[in-house]
């Protein structure tokens, strides 16, 4: 099967594949010959990122009206249509134009006709250019010159960070376009040369490249899994923490590939030691005065945590693209006699929830006592957000941000596991140090970014469903809170016995 796919000499690679190919031919080859073992697993499901990005591309073409190219029919009727689009002179904007050149397919997101020849633009999610979006537009701007169309302009349009939502579906001036036509000219030279090489690869057989920096710039690779040695060592060197690339070569250079193999001395950071210390021996180790700290904290001690949604199109008055909009928050209180309270606010119906989120926040949380959140910054920043947007309530939000703790850099100091395999997040730190609380156990949503999902499924679910959605939500979000009350709880008890 895949020896008459390789021998077949209609292989039409797209923009997609060309890209894959400039980050690693192997990827690329991976991409057009799929490797049977891999199934289905390797789908790209639903996230955040591409729903945004859809939200941008739709945006596009609502602001820049124009002709679409419809897919449904097959590349032949795409190309056809554009052709017949390209010959009208009354078509002055088309949208998914599709171009075939030199067996390289582009669908090109808006083309607009000028009184000389056409500016091809590329519309993107982010919110400025990336050096690697050049080598994206390259390929195309190559593709439409090798069809034969006059290019005036190629241009990068991308999200203003500083738009500001006034609400009416008013979206002038969300998107930029920059233009980008002299920092892609010398990248067009090449595009000929790298397609030939990239087509050479893709008769022969599968390219032995190691995995390496390549596989995470700039974007993680899908086949990861496919390409990871089956023989991996039980606590790879890559897992000690803030790491440099220099360091990862001198210890790949020395053969070391397992934390253990590491020799003791070579390590210079007390970071990278205390995980090597904690490795090798296969037990946890605690400073005991760092994790004394907590012994002090005030009362009540509020355990806080949001979930947030940041959306590239923003839907509600006075939103900046991408900030943080909180939709839902859980806090556990204890309180000094011991009596531990939930309290908790979540919004699914999709309308604005910051005013009933900030309200909620004032009458729950007391004037008195600590809040305590695993990474403290963003609660903070979520909090400042809505004291600004409600200033008959901001005093009483700031008065809050004026007394967390984060329980991030204490843990960091005052506890590591073997099992955390170089990682402080909430969800290496609590299976450690808190094994029967487990995220795996929760029905459906069992992170951040599924909850996010979650909340964008639920605005527009049926009742029913928003109902069930909500409860999975409440579920995860209470279990952060809990989950930090547990670690306090087992820190203070390794004080108490240590
Ligand atoms: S995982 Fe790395 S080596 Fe494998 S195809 Fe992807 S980029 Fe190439």
């Amino acid at each position: 099967m895949l020896a008459a796919m390789k021998k077949d000499k209609s292989i039409h690679l797209s923009k997609s594949h060309f890209i894959a190919g400039l980050q690693c031919p192997k990827r690329l080859y991976l991409s057009v010959y799929p490797p049977e073992i891999l199934g289905n697993d390797n789908a790209v499901g639903e996230n955040l990122p591409i729903i945004n990005g859809y939200a941008v591309g739709d945006m596009a073409c609502k602001l820049y009206p124009g002709v679409m190219v419809e897919y449904d029919a097959g590349l032949s009727a795409a190309l056809k249509t554009t052709a017949d689009l390209i010959a009208d002179e009354r078509v002055t904007r088309i949208h998914e134009a599709t171009f075939n050149f030199d067996n390289i397919l582009v669908r090109v997101d808006l083309l607009e006709r000028t009184k000389t020849g056409w500016i091809l633009t590329e519309v993107k999610a982010a919110t400025s250019v990336k050096e690697y979006y050049l080598n994206d537009t390259a390929v195309q701007a190559w593709v439409l010159q090798g069809c034969g169309l006059k290019l005036d302009a190629v241009r990068l349009m991308h999200v203003n960070n500083q738009f500001v939502y006034q609400g009416d579906e008013n979206y002038e001036g969300l998107l930029h376009a920059e233009d980008i036509t002299q920092r892609i000219e010398s990248r067009i030279q090449g595009i000929k040369a790298q397609k030939d090489a990239f087509m050479k690869m893709l008769s022969g057989d599968e390219p032995d490249i190691a995995m390496g920096g390549q596989c995470y710039s700039p974007f993680e690779c899908d086949f990861c899994s496919y390409c990871q040695p089956n023989d991996l060592p039980e606590y790879p060197v890559s897992i000690l923490p803030r790491n440099n690339e220099k360091n990862r070569q001198a210890w790949h250079d020395a053969g070391y590939e397992d934390v253990r193999d590491i020799p003791d001395g070579v390590l210079e950071n007390p970071n990278h030691q205390r995980v090597w210390r904690v490795t090798c021996s296969g037990k946890e180790e605690v400073d005991i005065d760092e994790a004394s700290a907590l012994k002090d904290l005030p009362w009540p001690r509020y355990y806080i945590d949001f979930e947030t949604i940041g959306l590239a199109v923003p839907q509600w008055k006075g939103v900046r693209p991408y900030v943080q909009i909180p939709f839902q928050w859980s806090c556990h209180i204890h309180h000094e006699d011991g009596r531990m309270e939930h309290v908790e606010f979540l919004d699914v119906t999709g309308n604005d929830p910051r005013r009933a989120c900030a309200e909620s926040l004032v009458q729950h949380i007391g004037c008195e006592g600590v809040l305590i959140a695993y990474n403290a910054g963003f609660e903070k920043g979520v909090i400042r957000g809505l004291a600004e947007m409600h200033p008959d309530l901001s005093e009483s939000l700031l008065e809050m941000n004026e007394r967390f703790f984060d329980l991030l850099p204490l843990a960091r100091k005052a506890y590591y596991h073997p099992s955390q395999m170089g990682s402080w997040s909430i969800k290496a730190v609590l299976p450690a140090l808190v094994p029967e609380l487990n995220y795996k156990n929760l029905d459906g949503v069992q992170d951040g970014g599924g909850a996010q999902l979650a909340w964008i499924e639920a605005a527009s679910s049926d009742e029913m469903k928003r109902r069930n959605i909500a409860n999975q939500l409440l579920a995860y979000c209470k279990l952060d809170t809990l989950a930090m009350v547990k670690i306090v709880d087992a820190l203070l008890g390794r004080v108490k016995h240590g």
